[in-house]
């Protein structure tokens, strides 16, 4: 390792690699490189949808995180040469050399390969999407007069969830409130129709008994239609056909989200490293890369052993393994011997509609407007640098977290 000055270079800054690059500032020659200029607090790309929360608070830019000492590029890595120990930045002629790199560029979405997924569903990982998926639910309110009969209306305004894992059920169930509340603003009649589409036997499989009760309770408030045993064989710009029991069926919809599953994300496919069957990077239980002691993987591109199983795929995993990644690229900087971690399931609090959620903690789980509270209190604890934590617990007590309604394209202020 070269003594000076060592070429840390991190691709991918979200939970993986911008807690790494907060905790390395200092250690080496810094560089985080990222396709977006900011980072985004995913777990609460849910409450961007609904205006529960600003841009500002949950996707801060870089530039307002980093320290001056550490350089940020954007733009999307191309080709990661473990050889050679350069990174090549799409439409950048020059490669970024590094003496030690951290991978971090997560997953994205899955489409499992069916037909028209890619094209016509939206997926839900980006403020982009949810900017997206909010002017749809727009568009299809605006072209519903207040006059049209209810069967027409709720079939104008049929929106469609795929997947029923968190994401799905967090997804739709603020999908209906918001779209319940813009049916009594505008004063049309019936109601609409949000559907979550699960090919498996349960919703939310991954979570405990505790909190699934309170999910089940809120779907039935938010009135989601789910339909478990189901799968999505075909979509369209405006149908989703399912699959049940052997029938298939088209349903018309206003839009369809995407929210059925991650995949790794290209860069790691193209690497010649050990791999898991489903493309994961293999890590030693110090988050290097098997034969390459100078490059580190985490979060939802590595299979970590030493972790409550739970939590793969999580930000709560990246996060906290981005601690141990900084304190090994550190160690091996001072020659000396890195570290291993076990890692715990830290909690879990999900946003059910837009007037409650539920919140897993020490074991007890709770729910209504309280947990709402808590999971506010718990992300502002969360979100990246203490001045940003600060501005924002201040801004949500302060100016508050009311959802900004759908209101129609001409009114609408901010979208
Ligand atoms: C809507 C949503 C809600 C979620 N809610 C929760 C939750 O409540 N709790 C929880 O624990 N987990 C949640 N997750 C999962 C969590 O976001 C991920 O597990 C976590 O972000 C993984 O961290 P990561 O660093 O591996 O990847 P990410 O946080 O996804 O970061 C990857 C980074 O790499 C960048 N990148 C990608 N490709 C390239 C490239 N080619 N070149 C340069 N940069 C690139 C991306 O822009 C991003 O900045 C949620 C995910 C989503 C999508």
């Amino acid at each position: 390792m070269p003594a000076a000055e060592p070429r840390i270079v991190i691709v991918g800054g979200g939970f993986g690699g911008l807690f790494s690059a907060l905790e390395l500032a200092g250690a080496g020659s810094v560089t985080l490189i990222s396709d977006e200029d900011h980072f985004l607090f995913t777990p609460m790309l849910y409450e961007y949808l609904s205006g529960e929360v600003e841009e500002w608070h949950i996707a801060p830019k870089y530039r307002e995180l980093l320290d001056e000492n550490i350089r940020s590029v954007q733009g999307a890595v191309a080709n990661v040469d473990l050889t050679q120990e350069r990174v090549t930045v799409e439409a950048s002629a020059e490669p970024i050399e590094y003496d030690i790199l951290v991978l971090a560029v997560g997953g994205v979405t899955n489409y499992a390969g069916v037909p028209g997924a890619e094209e016509f569903a939206i997926p839900f990982r980006k403020i982009a999407h949810a900017d997206l998926l909010r002017s749809c639910m727009v568009a299809a309110l605006d072209h519903v007069p207040p006059n049209l009969p209810p069967q027409d209306t709720r079939h104008a305004l049929t929106f469609a969830v795929v997947g029923a894992g968190a994401s799905g059920v967090e997804l739709s169930t603020k999908m209906a409130d918001l779209l319940r509340d813009a049916f009594e603003r505008r004063a049309l009649t019936g109601e609409p129709r949000v559907l979550v589409i699960e090919m498996g036997q349960t919703i939310v499989p991954g979570m405990g008994d505790p909190i699934r009760e309170f999910v089940a309770e809120a779907l039935t408030k938010s009135r989601v239609e789910v339909h478990t045993l189901t799968r999505v064989v075909r979509i369209t710009p405006n149908t989703v056909t399912v699959e049940h029991n052997g029938a298939w069926t088209d349903i018309e919809t206003a839009a369809v989200v995407w929210t059925g599953g991650v995949r790794v994300n290209p860069v790691v496919d193209r690497l010649a490293i050990e791999k898991t069957n489903r493309g994961l990077i293999l890590v030693e239980p110090t988050l290097q890369v098997r034969a390459h002691e100078n490059v580190f993987a985490l979060g939802d591109i590595a299979f970590f052993k030493d972790a409550t199983p739970t939590l793969a795929g999580t930000a709560q995993l990246a996060f906290q393994q981005a601690g141990l990644v900084a304190r090994n690229v550190r160690a091996l900087i001072d020659g000396e011997q890195l570290h291993t971690k076990h890692f715990e399931e830290m909690g879990e609090a999900v946003s059910l509609g837009t007037a409650r959620a539920a919140v897993l903690a020490g074991g007890k789980a709770f729910g209504g407007l309280l947990a709402r509270q808590a999971r506010f209190a718990l992300y502002t604890s969360r979100l990246p640098t203490w001045h940003h934590r600060l501005k924002v617990g201040a801004s949500w007590f302060f100016e508050g977290t009311t959802p900004r309604p759908l209101l129609p394209l001409g009114i609408q202020q901010d979208t």
